[in-house]
């Protein structure tokens, strides 16, 4: 059996609920904990590193206490996880001009506050019908910690997949290795430029091309790409080129084509308007010839 098949076999073991996830392997929960409380106090969850004690006050996200805007079983994720118990995190790290998920991204203290352990229960309540935990936002990463917390509590065996942006800082990558079974990631801009310009942070593809080989050294990673109007060429290409030289065919690739102008996209003309089909057509094509390895 290969490397790939063999990957992709214990992908779907972990999945199919065959296989233990890892975090029950993972022996020094308590110790991450403790290390994401730390970086809590002086907060460098993600790359823009605020430097708050977010006990105190909030940072760059404003995201303080976690707070849920709602969980549900997923039943519209990549077929391999669903039903998948998505739970919706207020905030996140990011500020994308054309976020389709703008009114929970952008209102940190929206949704209801949980405790780690009434969300515990929350989760093994629905034992038995999600194949997955979905963590996402939003994005998850302001409330790692309080993440690692849940999973001390949860009494079910479930696997648990990170939904992000991968914004995430190298020590916060640290303490999701060994607790995380699938990456879920989003993965927008294919250059600095257009991830400062459109989503207001510094050295988007440096970090994330560095976070997407930490997580495939330490779990499965299915990577979404929404394909952007007027971005094909400076985004959708070398993003494309990058994951076919870097993982081959031993990661999953969503290419998407339902980017609509959101939130303030309307300032920037040329993604104010729909993808077209040639544009859509350019990119997969692209993708579908380097054998990526495609959901469909
Ligand atoms: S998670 Fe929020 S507070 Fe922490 S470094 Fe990132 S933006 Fe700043």
């Amino acid at each position: 059996m290969s490397d790939v098949q063999k990957a992709l076999s214990r992908y779907s073991a972990v999945l199919s609920g065959d296989e233990r996830p890892l975090f029950r392997h993972c022996k020094d929960l308590d110790h991450k904990l403790e290390q994401a409380k730390e970086i809590f106090e002086n907060c460098a969850l993600c790359e823009r590193r605020c430097g708050v004690d977010r006990n105190i006050e909030a940072g760059h996200c404003g995201v303080r206490e976690p707070r849920v805007v709602s969980e549900f079983l997923h039943f519209g994720e990549e077929p391999e996880l669903v039903p998948s118990h998505t739970i919706f995190f207020a905030g996140c790290t990011l500020e994308c001009v054309f976020c389709q998920n703008w009114d929970i991204s952008t209102r940190p203290d929206s949704g209801r506050h949980y405790s780690p352990v009434e969300m515990a229960k929350l989760i093994d309540g629905q034992s038995g019908k999600a194949k997955n935990i979905n963590w996402v936002g939003g994005d998850p990463t302001p409330n790692l910690p309080f993440v690692l917390e849940v999973i001390g509590h949860l009494e079910e065996d479930i696997a648990q997949v990170w939904n992000s942006n991968m914004y995430l800082s190298e020590e916060a990558m640290g303490l999701l290795d060994g607790v995380v079974d699938v990456y879920l990631t989003d993965l927008k801009f294919g250059n600095n430029e257009c991830g400062e310009r459109l989503a207001g942070v510094k050295g988007y593809w440096d970090i994330v091309r560095r976070d997407h080989i930490l997580a495939k050294g330490q779990a499965e990673v299915i990577v979404r790409h929404l394909v952007m109007p007027g971005h094909v060429e400076c985004c959708s290409e070398p993003i494309l080129d990058w994951l076919a030289e870097e993982f081959g065919d031993t990661i999953r690739v969503n290419v998407m084509a339902q980017y609509r102008p959101e939130h303030h996209a309307f300032r920037y003309p040329e993604i104010n308007k729909n993808l077209s089909i040639d544009e859509f057509r350019k990119a997969y094509k692209q993708a579908f010839e380097l054998g990526l390895n495609l959901v469909d």
